[in-house]
């Protein structure tokens, strides 16, 4: 196990933050075996993660000195050393960096086209050869990328370390929900696999949702190049990237922690980045469905927020999810679910200003359109 530390810009004279990022079995290079990223907490405020990541490098460091890690994994226990120090009154805002009100999980760098141009005279019809050269090329271009900013230099490194492996997870959470995930439509045969290990309700797909979140910036340079290059040479969907929603910002304890780091070992066995017995796969105990299905509910007046049912209910449309009331009047204003669905996640605070987005409903129908994020 081998310990990295990645220095930051420096925002200030005299203060400089460092990701730290920790290395198991054998370095990457013009590999045989895969590699994997995990990460925790980008949004800093989501703690789910970090405690998996602990428990993922107790049962780590095991497997490292059984000799059984064939592939390379690297752990970012704590991806944003940025949004760690942003407390505010005693608040914990770890969602959007303060200085630019830029999300930590968007707008990460682009480097498909310039990748494409110094990789498409060393292309063959060896599609193996051809993922071999494009992350190659993708690991220069990524790091030849100028910043200017600590936020960009973050990403950058985050990039740096993700871009060339074959699987990319990314812990967040949702404030109250079940476990669920993220990921691009061309990801869902291999996120498949990995749904039914982590026990996830509902995964929801899109391709290229909007404003570029980390595990889309890992996935979509494949199936672009696999566009680009049609016809001429063939590329594989070569990473498998998914932002997994490790239910909701409590759910912090070790019961639930251990069990979805063992979750996530026996994926990697079953993937084959560690040896040992194949584990079975799991039955399913969720489907996929459209990121452009995920219906919002809204609040249409302000009011104190109760709900009637909870994460992981099955709902039908016109079923009533929640009350806002105003205590002035006294009138109680429903918020039904638009659509059949999956009542997968919703806040935890419990006073809702007009407009606010209360909980999610996974629906089976695409029903909207344009970016499909939330802030
Ligand atoms: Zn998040």
């Amino acid at each position: 196990m081998q310990i990295q530390t990645h220095p930051l810009i420096s925002p200030a004279p005299g203060t400089q933050r460092e990701l730290i990022s920790i290395h198991y079995g054998q370095p990457a290079g013009e590999r045989i075996g895969q590699k994997a990223y995990i990460q925790a907490s980008l949004h800093a405020d989501e703690l789910p993660g970090m405690l998996v990541a602990h428990h993922l490098r107790k049962k780590l460091d095991v497997l490292q000195a059984a000799g059984r890690i064939t592939g390379e994994v690297i752990l970012v226990p704590m991806a944003n050393p940025i949004g760690l120090s942003q407390q505010m009154l005693y608040m914990h805002m770890g969602r959007f960096e303060t200085t630019t009100g830029e999300n930590f999980n968007r707008h990460y760098p682009d480097q498909i086209e310039a990748t494409a141009q110094a990789a498409e005279s060393q292309l063959s019809q060896d599609a193996d050869h051809n993922t071999r050269v494009l992350r190659r090329e993708l690991k220069k271009a990524v790091a030849a990328a100028p910043v200017d900013t600590e936020l960009q230099s973050l990403r950058r490194t985050l990039m740096s370390l993700s871009c060339d492996a074959d699987i990319v997870l990314d812990l967040h959470c949702d404030a109250q929900a079940v476990m669920h995930l993220y990921t691009e439509t061309p990801c869902w045969p291999e996120c498949e696999v990995l749904a039914r290990f982590i026990r996830s309700r509902v995964t929801l797909l899109a391709q290229e949702s909007g404003d570029s979140p980390f595990d889309e910036a890992c996935s979509q340079t494949w199936w672009k190049w696999a566009k680009r290059f049609e016809g001429q040479f063939p590329i594989k969907q070569a990473c498998l990237s998914v932002t997994v929603e490790l239910r909701g910002a409590a759910d912090v304890e070790h019961a639930l922690a251990e069990a979805d780091a063992q979750n996530i070992i026996d994926f990697l066995i079953y993937r084959g980045l560690i040896s040992g017995d194949k584990p079975a796969l799991p039955e399913a105990v969720g489907d996929a469905r459209p990121l452009a299905g995920s219906m919002p509910i809204k609040a249409p007046v302000a009011g104190a927020l109760t709900f009637l049912r909870e994460p992981g209910e099955t709902v039908t449309a016109g079923d009533v999810l929640a009350h806002v009331i105003d205590p002035i009047s006294n009138a109680v204003t429903e918020l039904k679910s638009p659509v059949d669905g999956l009542f997968f996640a919703r806040d935890f605070v419990r006073f809702a200003p007009a407009g606010m987005r209360v909980g999610k409903v996974a629906g089976l129908q695409a029903l909207r359109t344009g970016k499909l994020l939330g802030a």
